[in-house]
């Protein structure tokens, strides 16, 4: 088939518009009438620097990015970043540790203190206080939170609340915030906004977690890998921000971060691989460190030009065709979504969404088919062979969990999900 036959439900990568796979193409080969291939022209030439520089304002200009934030474009994906919040932020913690210790003891600004003193009172506060916390809400955060645990040892993780206890041992739930166990001063709070493989989406920044402007509030870090464009984020009651850029955004092989600058120095002054060696904390690789891509301006490695482009021609694709940006898009976003549930909805009979109500994603909509008297096995086969011969594909569940999994990223237009809504309504229609 075309593509243009094809409406494609896969959870990531993601389809891409094809205008701009067309106009990639073309740079592919021969970009700007140089002779050379995007991907063949230096990371470090001008025309490079222009290409991220131009995606990093648009990205900015499209989610509202404040000035006291910096954008990064790193490698290794969501799961790098799983590790990289890990050694950046407990870094960042002890750092700012050091400093407190130092005002303690009266030490003015720029003086040491013998090495054995500091690491005495450090070694300390990282056995006794060091926690990172993590609410578990489905696959992802889970396995961040198994990273952290693999990285810092399990003492040093606190699992905020774990989503499966208030749902007979299954994904589905947003624990009630009055639930959550924070720890006190943690290095960060993490959770995903939008739990890809178990469909469930945190519908809005959590209360307890705003910040007030003070000295205490709380780091907080998110992982937006597969509903980031999606809809308005109040960017600056988060630290942090990653996504990987292969579901809304562009092509596999670059990942964002989006972090508060004040996490960066000159304003934090980050702990030597030496004296994190000696407190027993990991080292990370270099090309995870936040500090060295932010301060190379993304560029301290061979970083895929080409992949920041097909991200920059999607913002710009964006860019003009919702003015209200985000917000235009979130629109749509919702009203898609809304189409395909309310098809479910309609035929309880026929069909069982996973999440609870209010934790329904807008992005990766999750329900088991129980049309046919003969069981779910076979009622998802006949489901999904009759959507693959409508052209509606990619709608087989994450291979984890089963069942039906329609992944309504923003490449799906709102006649795809009308085809789907409409599909779905038949389906239960038939015989059963
Ligand atoms: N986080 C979320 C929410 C995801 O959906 C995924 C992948 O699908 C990841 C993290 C992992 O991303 P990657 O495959 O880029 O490491």
């Amino acid at each position: 088939p075309t593509r243009e036959q094809i409406t494609y439900f896969g959870a990531g990568p993601a389809l891409l518009p094809s205008t701009v796979l067309e106009t990639a193409a073309e740079a592919l080969v021969n970009y700007n009438n140089t002779g050379l291939g995007l991907a063949e022209h230096s990371h470090r030439s001008e025309l490079a620097t222009n290409i991220l520089n131009e995606t990093k304002t648009d990205l900015a200009k499209y989610l509202d990015v404040p000035d006291d934030y910096e954008i990064l474009f790193m490698q290794g994906g969501g799961s790098g970043e799983f590790s990289a919040t890990v050694y950046n932020l407990v870094n960042v913690w002890v750092a700012r540790r050091k400093q407190k210790i130092l005002k303690e003891l009266n030490i003015p600004e720029g003086k040491e203190i013998p090495e054995d003193v500091l690491l005495k009172e450090l070694q300390k506060a990282v056995d006794e206080e060091l926690k990172v916390d993590y609410l578990v809400t489905g696959s992802w955060s889970l396995k961040a939170s198994q990273e952290a645990a693999r990285l810092i040892g399990p003492e040093h993780v606190n699992i905020v609340a774990d989503a499966r206890k208030v749902n007979d041992g299954k994904f589905g739930k947003i624990p009630e915030e009055s639930t959550w166990k924070l720890s006190k001063n943690p290095a960060m709070v993490y959770y995903c906004d939008n739990e890809t493989v178990d469909g469930v989406e945190i519908s809005g920044f959590p209360e307890v977690l705003k910040p007030t402007g003070g000295e205490d509030d709380p780091i907080v870090v998110a992982d937006m890998s597969s509903n980031i464009l999606s809809r308005r984020i109040p960017v600056k009651n988060f630290s942090l921000i990653f996504f990987g850029a292969q579901k809304n955004l562009g092509s596999t092989g670059i990942t964002v971060v989006i972090i508060k600058k004040s996490l960066l120095p000159p304003a934090v002054a980050t702990l030597a691989p030496t004296l994190l060696r000696k407190l027993g904390l990991p080292i990370g690789p270099i090309v995870f460190s936040y500090e060295t891509i932010a301060k190379n301006n993304s560029l301290y490695n061979t970083l895929s030009i080409f992949d920041v482009y097909i991200a920059g021609q999607v913002l710009k694709k964006l860019l003009q065709t919702f003015p209200d940006k985000v917000d235009g898009q979130q629109k749509l976003a919702d009203q898609k979504a809304k189409l395909i549930y309310a098809a479910l909805d309609k035929y309880p009979e026929s069909y069982k969404i996973v999440p609870d109500k209010n934790a329904r994603s807008r992005m990766n909509i999750c329900f088991r088919v129980t049309h046919l008297a003969s069981g779910i096995d076979e009622s998802e086969r006949t489901f999904l062979k009759g959507a693959t011969d409508q052209g509606l594909t990619g709608l087989k569940g994450h291979r984890s969990v089963g069942g039906i999994r329609a992944s309504n990223y923003n490449s799906i237009s709102l006649e795809g999900a009308e085809k789907l809504a409409k599909y779905i309504e038949e389906y239960a229609q038939g015989p059963k």
